[in-house]
């Protein structure tokens, strides 16, 4: 950390912290973050450039698709003035010094406050110097996600999305949870864990964490053959196939298909989200507790009627 610190600007090194490492040794690579599979495509190149260029158009939002951004934030429990503010940021609509510059009734477009940047919406709801006092009350307002956005509209977006995925994240404790079930093949648990681990920037990165974990567990208490299930298509396929992939989780994936060649037989299966309410219940509980926690031939007792229906579900 001191060395990172060393190097990078703080809320820099704070991300850079955040990338989970891997356990083998891998060379480094470059990946393009705007596909999936990690590779570059001109389409996807086009694509970048175009929403960059339209978000620093004012007003320049797809109504459609931003439907249920609006929603949420109608739907906030604080007073209408609140909303409102917050409507109109996201849609770039508050009077800012950079749009009176634009307009040409204005010439300067500094900060009045720290007068040290341009003030648009970004900066004077989020990013200005000053604001540091009071982003300090609040550790989930200086989470390296947010601060790697570029609008207020991304802003607001980060802080849905991380609430509809608060199953595996807490941003304000920057963690995320992993929970692991093993069981025999009559579906009985043999051994359960929920950990918390710091928190990655994807949902995807939790899930091959997870996998990882659940492999590592395995190997400890001795099992030799396991069908690994977990409810994310892209990883799971990613598993699937022997060849590397480019992904933001490809090193732990590869860490996983070294872990497997010790086994006398790994197998991977898609499961849907509905069927892997025991692992998910262990995530929560991971979220709660900063200690590793293992069950062995049992759950934790909090878990024993989500596990008492998923085993009837079985039948
Ligand atoms: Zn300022």
């Amino acid at each position: 950390m001191d060395m990172l610190e060393s190097n990078f600007i703080g809320f820099e090194a704070a991300m850079v912290s955040t990338i989970p490492l891997c356990h083998t040794n891998q060379p480094d690579e470059l990946i393009w973050p705007h596909n999936p599979n990690g590779e570059y495509l001109v389409k996807s190149g086009y694509k970048f450039l175009q929403l960059e260029e339209a978000r620093s158009r004012p007003g320049q939002s797809d109504f459609e698709n931003l439907k249920p951004l609006w929603q949420s934030i109608w739907s906030l429990s604080v007073s209408s003035k609140v909303k409102h503010l917050v409507w109109r940021a996201a849609k770039n609509s508050l009077l800012m010094k950079m749009s009176l510059v634009r307009r040409k009734v204005n010439a300067d477009d500094c900060c009045e406050i720290c007068q040290g940047q341009q003030e648009d919406v970004l900066h004077a709801l989020y990013r200005c110097p000053k604001l540091e006092e009071l982003r300090a009350l609040n550790p989930l307002w200086n989470h390296s996600r947010l601060k790697q956005t570029t609008s207020f509209l991304d802003l607001i977006g980060s802080i849905f999305t991380e609430n509809r995925e608060s199953a595996f994240f807490s941003m304000a404790n920057n963690c995320a949870g992993v929970g692991v079930a093993i069981r025999n093949g009559c579906g009985q648990v043999m051994v359960s864990l929920s950990q918390q681990i710091p928190l990655p920037s994807t949902v995807i990165e939790v899930e091959a964490l997870a996998a990882r974990r659940a492999l590592i567990l395995a190997q400890e208490i001795g099992f030799t053959r396991v069908v690994l299930e977990g409810d994310s298509q892209t990883l799971i396929t990613a598993l699937k196939t022997s060849s590397h992939t480019l992904a933001h989780f490809g090193h732990i994936a590869q860490d996983i298909r070294y872990l497997a060649s010790s086994f006398s037989d790994v197998r991977y299966t898609h499961v849907r989200r509905q069927c892997n309410t025991v692992a998910h219940s262990l995530t929560r509980q991971a979220i709660l507790s900063p200690f590793l926690q293992v069950w062995m031939e049992d759950v934790p007792p909090e878990l024993a009627d989500v596990l008492q229906v998923d085993f009837q579900s079985l039948d």
